[in-house]
């Protein structure tokens, strides 16, 4: 699928090194050209997951069927607080498993002990928007400041660019003002974006208008947060005017349909922010409100849920959907090196068998993909042009081992 409007093409898909250098047409093969046969495959650029927080696979199953606030303050918090390097890695290494899996080869991350994420990530092969994580107020974060500037001086590009840093404020109710205004110059500062959830929840909503009086991104705007480049996770509650916001000031912003629904609170108006031309991409959120980073899982749930919330069966077509976990997650996350299946992009690539019965027959590939499609269709990942998943096997990371750390590792923060 190419560019500008999605096109599909029948032919040759050339790699080299960690480049797209050839798509269709016919390619004639060099002594020691690895060469792959795609009959009965949709191959389609690597997904791009734009908001998780990696370790919350270790807190999978561990409270549900409750609201944001009680889940955080009762049940998520407290066992965070019992996180160690080591439970980092592994959850890390155990949510790396289920991105591969489903075809995913950029996610961006908002959690703590970014090292060790960061190690897993390197290990995996695969790319990572990495959360300079803030939380607290002003006294805490300019104490955090030296660690945050470490992170970035560190990291930054490393992984021949498939890491990058950016600036992670957690959310208006837990960061103060001046320290969501120290976030965005800490972004100009980067050269980077942030990453932040806004109006995620109806009480988020509501206690910006009465505390501020007025809704939580224009409260942003307010601080002079939204001159820097930011990606806006959930939305759900955007109003007319943060959405022209959106429009106006370099916001993009990551839909996460399966979070949303499971904490009940409701759906985001993604259809209105796309009219406006907001860049809008894909996410699982974490583990524990999902509860999956299941990513073909969430372009099915994406593609259903607005014809059904707004009774149209027109909104968000397969097109759309498929183009939200791809070109458009790269927007939304500001890059233009992913995304798409051209010459001069990253070799991210995933291989969808088109052989089961739900895939047959196979009228239309998109919605296929979309509406058809399981991530178990998914039989190879490439990122940069590695392979890190082929037939079934994880080829950079150990699948029986992580498994059986994370379990333990698990068990330790009940
Ligand atoms: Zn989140």
């Amino acid at each position: 699928m190419a560019s500008k409007e999605a096109e599909f093409i029948t032919g040759d898909l050339v790699l080299e090194d960690e480049l797209i250098l050839q798509v269709g047409g016919v390619y004639a093969p060099a002594q020691g050209d690895r060469v792959i046969d795609g009959t009965a495959h949709i191959v389609i650029p690597g997904l791009i997951n734009g908001h998780t927080h990696l370790p919350m696979t270790l807190l999978r199953n561990c409270a549900d069927d409750m609201d944001l606030f009680t889940w955080l303050n009762d049940h998520i918090w407290p066992r965070e607080e019992k996180h160690t390097p080591e439970t980092i890695l592994w959850g890390s290494y155990l949510g790396l498993l289920e991105l591969i899996q489903s075809g995913v080869t950029t996610f961006s991350d908002m959690y703590f002990m970014q090292e060790q994420t960061i190690a897993a990530v390197l290990q995996s092969g695969i790319g990572a928007h990495i959360g300079a994580t803030i939380m607290g107020n002003e006294g805490e974060t300019r104490k955090r400041l030296p660690m945050l500037r470490e992170l970035h001086a560190s990291w930054q590009g490393a992984q021949g660019g498939r890491i990058r840093i950016d600036v992670a404020p957690h959310a208006i109710y837990t960061c103060d003002a001046q320290t969501l205004r120290i976030a965005a110059e800490l972004t100009e500062e980067f050269d980077t974006a942030m990453h932040i959830h806004v109006s995620e929840t109806a009480k988020e909503q509501d206690d910006a208008l009465g505390a501020h009086g007025m809704t939580p991104l224009a409260y942003l705007d307010s601080l002079g947060v939204l001159q820097v480049p930011v990606y806006a996770a959930h939305g759900v509650f955007f109003t007319p005017g943060d959405i022209n916001l959106c429009r106006d000031k370099k916001v993009s912003v990551i839909h996460n349909p399966s979070s949303n629904l499971k904490l009940g609170n409701g759906c985001a108006p993604i259809h209105e922010l796309q009219q406006s031309g907001v860049s809008v991409g894909l996410g699982t959120d974490g583990a524990s409100s999902n509860n999956n980073l299941n990513m073909m899982e969430e372009m099915h749930l994406t593609s259903l849920i607005h014809k059904g919330w707004l009774a149209d069966p027109r909104l968000l077509n397969a097109y759309q959907v498929l183009a939200m976990a791809t070109r458009e997650g790269a927007r939304a996350l500001f890059r233009d090196d992913i995304g798409t299946l051209e010459p001069g992009k990253r070799a991210d690539i995933v291989m969808v068998s088109t052989e089961s019965p739900h895939m047959t027959p196979l009228l239309n590939p998109v919605a296929a993909l979309v509406y058809s499609a399981q991530s178990s269709d998914i039989s190879r990942v490439f990122s940069s042009g590695r392979a890190v998943y082929e037939s079934g096997d994880f080829t950079t990371l150990d699948k029986e081992k992580i498994c059986a750390e994370a379990e333990s590792c698990a068990r330790a923060l009940q």
